[in-house]
């Protein structure tokens, strides 16, 4: 038997995978990463603008707040200078103070002297010297401790005394001595009373300091240590007392006097009204002991300043805000130096924070004045500006509340790309993935072709080329006897048989594969369609060494069907028992009805299949045996045409199978009217 020489079909399955994979990498992976990279540079991009226009409009809050800030200290800079400093200084310290224009201040006369906050200087001889009688009663008081003696000695002196100054302090001496020995009611007396006189309004002590207003406050004392508060004397004096402290148009209380005597009320008085200087009054004692007055200069010379750290703060370069030595106290020297304006470091950033407040119109932000120093480390600020001509050594921070807005706008704009380029990989993929079905199936059209053709060149030369063969051998007259030609005529009406199935098949596998098979349904008689494909076959099986045995069962029901399609499927099994069978062949076809069912099975006990076969004979072209030279022929359709109207008929196949031993395949139809 002559073979035509072709690559076996369904060889190189799977092959033609790789160039499709490697299309679908390469149509989802570069656009995809493409994709990416736009998006990340996108998104970098989206980030960078949007904090550059929010840092543009933090910006230009902040140089509002700037300029607010400029504009504050402008004023309150000539408002300083404007201050007529030749008047009573107490007074301009008091009103200065008093309007809040700063928290404290020491006023200089033009000589650099300083005159407020200052002690009275008192002239050593303005002061009588101490009399017999005053050592005498001074030893009475506290050597002998006998001070009711010493009241009396003090009356004297007091009664006797020429010299106002004297007077006072011995009637002062003698209402302390009366407290001593528990006649408070008359020290009250003297100390609200005779020495609230005028005359004595001006007393002072040989160090400079005014009697009367101790001896008011002692007799206040002396009214709370005795519970005495609604002594008719208790208010009027208070209010003496308070009204002597405040008044700062009266030159003659020396500073630190007033201080005292300040801090002193407030602690005997609980419930005294808060005396407004006071703190003026300590900030401004505090920085003079720590910034001592350099030597006075004639009026004519230019004021020196005195303070090293104030150089620098002259006219030339314009006032500003410096340290001074003492720890959070701002210094602003007013031209000519006739003026030192204190600021506290948390009431020039409260100033700056109200200011921005009111200019700074963006959420979650917050401004503050930070000197240069103290900028926080741990919270970087956002932005930073410098704070004016005023205040060199701060700046004005801006920082971000809660969560950064920047990240936070840039987040929703980020999200939509993000999205956007998610939706675009999805396209990208999905396109992909149809192209990739679509060149697949292409190509298996192809091949299909290709094995196609291999087969149908192959498979009809075999049978045309023995036929041929015997034909001629019967022209040429070379037999022997007549038996001999109608042995020669049986194999040529064979090998008929067989190029006719293999002709059907090709046309049935045409027709199912363009979707054209058609079925005509009818009603059928199992035993005379199982016939019938018996009756087809039967002149193969009577050969020797082959038996065909057919099993009926009786109570077989009717089915719809198609039946040469039926008669094809028992026929294409029928076929293969006989083709994969090899001496001594026995086939069974049984016919039976089982679950609403009727099922078909040949079995036989051929060459049989190996687990791994069973699972692919149904597909189009498969062969065990894909060599060239395999003996049964044939060209992978069969089982597939099979599985096609088997399935049609909305039926079932499978396949049991041993090698070696024999396989038997059964159709199950279901019994009744045929929906497909
Ligand atoms: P073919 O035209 O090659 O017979 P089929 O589709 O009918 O094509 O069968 C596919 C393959 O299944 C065959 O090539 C054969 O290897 C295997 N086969 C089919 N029937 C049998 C059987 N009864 N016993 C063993 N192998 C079989």
């Amino acid at each position: 038997m002559v073979r035509a020489k072709y690559r076996g079909p369904g060889a190189g399955h799977g092959q033609g995978a790789w160039p499709v994979l490697l299309l679908l990498l390469v149509a989802v992976v570069v656009p995809t990463a493409c994709v990416l990279w736009f998006m990340t540079e996108a998104m970098r991009n989206e980030r960078l603008a949007i904090r550059q226009k929010l840092t543009e409009a933090y910006r230009g809050q902040l140089l509002a707040v700037q300029s607010q800030l400029q504009t504050h200290w402008e004023d309150r800079a000539a408002a300083l200078a404007g201050v007529d400093l030749d008047a009573g200084a107490g007074e301009a310290f008091a009103d200065l103070v008093g309007e809040g224009l700063c928290d404290s201040v020491i006023i200089y006369d033009r000589s650099g002297r300083v005159r407020y906050p200052v002690d009275v200087q008192t002239e050593p001889d303005g002061q009588a010297p101490e009399t017999a009688e005053w050592i005498h009663a001074r030893r009475l008081e506290y050597e002998e401790n006998d001070a009711g003696a010493a009241a009396a000695s003090y009356a004297t002196i007091a009664e006797q005394a020429a010299d106002v100054n004297l007077a006072a302090r011995a009637l002062q001496a003698r209402a302390r001595c009366l407290g001593k020995t528990g006649r408070t009611g008359a020290a009250i007396d003297i100390l609200a009373r005779t020495l609230a006189d005028d005359k004595y309004r001006n007393a002072r002590t040989p160090d400079g300091h005014l009697i009367a207003p101790g001896a008011q406050l002692y007799a206040i004392r002396l009214m709370h240590v005795t519970g005495d508060v609604e002594h008719p004397d208790y208010h009027s004096t208070l209010a003496s007392l308070v009204q002597r402290l405040t008044g700062y148009e009266d030159p003659t209380l020396p500073s630190s006097q007033r201080r005292f005597l300040m801090h002193q009320v407030q602690t005997v008085v609980p419930d005294c009204p808060p005396l407004p200087t006071l703190v003026a009054e300590d900030l401004a004692a505090d920085y003079l002991e720590s910034h001592p007055p350099g030597p006075a200069v004639p009026d004519s010379s230019p004021p020196l300043p005195a303070d090293p750290l104030l150089a620098g703060t002259t006219d030339k370069e314009g006032p500003c805000l410096r340290p001074s030595r003492l720890p959070s106290v701002w210094q602003l020297v007013s031209p000519g130096r006739r003026l030192v304006a204190l600021f506290t470091q948390d009431r020039i950033a409260a100033e700056a924070q109200s200011l921005a407040q009111t200019h700074v119109s963006l959420a979650d932000v917050s401004v503050k004045l930070v000197p240069r120093t103290a900028r926080a480390r741990r919270r970087p600020p956002l932005i930073v500006v410098s704070a004016g001509e005023y205040l060199l050594d701060w700046e004005l921070a801006l920082y971000v509340e809660g969560a950064d807005p920047l990240s936070e706008a840039a987040d929703k704009r980020i999200v939509i790309h993000l999205w956007t380029g998610i939706l675009v990989i999805v396209v990208i993929t999905a396109l992909a993935l149809l192209v990739a079905r679509y060149v697949s199936r292409q190509m298996k059209l192809t091949r299909l072709k290709n094995d196609l053709i291999a087969t149908v060149s192959h498979e009809l030369k075999t049978p045309l080329a023995s036929m041929r063969a015997l034909v001629d051998t019967l022209i040429e007259g070379r037999y022997r006897d007549r038996h001999q030609v109608d042995d020669y005529l049986q194999l040529i009406a064979r090998e008929n048989t067989r190029l006719s199935r293999l002709i059907d098949n090709f046309l049935t596998f045409s027709r199912m594969e363009r979707n054209k098979r058609t079925f005509e349904f009818a009603d059928l008689r199992v035993e005379e369609t199982v016939n019938a494909a018996v009756e087809a076959v039967r002149e193969r099986f009577t050969s020797a060494g082959c038996r065909l045995d057919v099993e009926l069962s009786d109570d077989l029901p009717a089915i719809t069907g198609d039946r040469d399609a039926l008669i094809t499927v028992i026929l294409n099994l029928l076929d293969n028992a006989h083709k994969y069978s090899e001496d001594d062949r026995h086939v069974i076809l049984r016919a039976y009805a089982a679950d609403a069912h009727v099922c078909l099975e040949v079995e036989d006990n051929g060459i049989g299949l190996s687990r791994r076969a069973t699972k692919r004979i149904f597909d189009r072209f498969y062969q065990v045996d894909q060599s060239l030279s395999r003996p049964a022929g044939g060209c992978g359709l069969g089982l597939s045409i099979v599985r096609f109207i088997v399935q049609a008929h909305g039926g079932t196949i499978s396949v049991t199978s041993q090698p070696g031993k024999g396989s038997t395949f059964t159709v199950r139809l279901p019994v009744g009217p045929n929906d497909e």
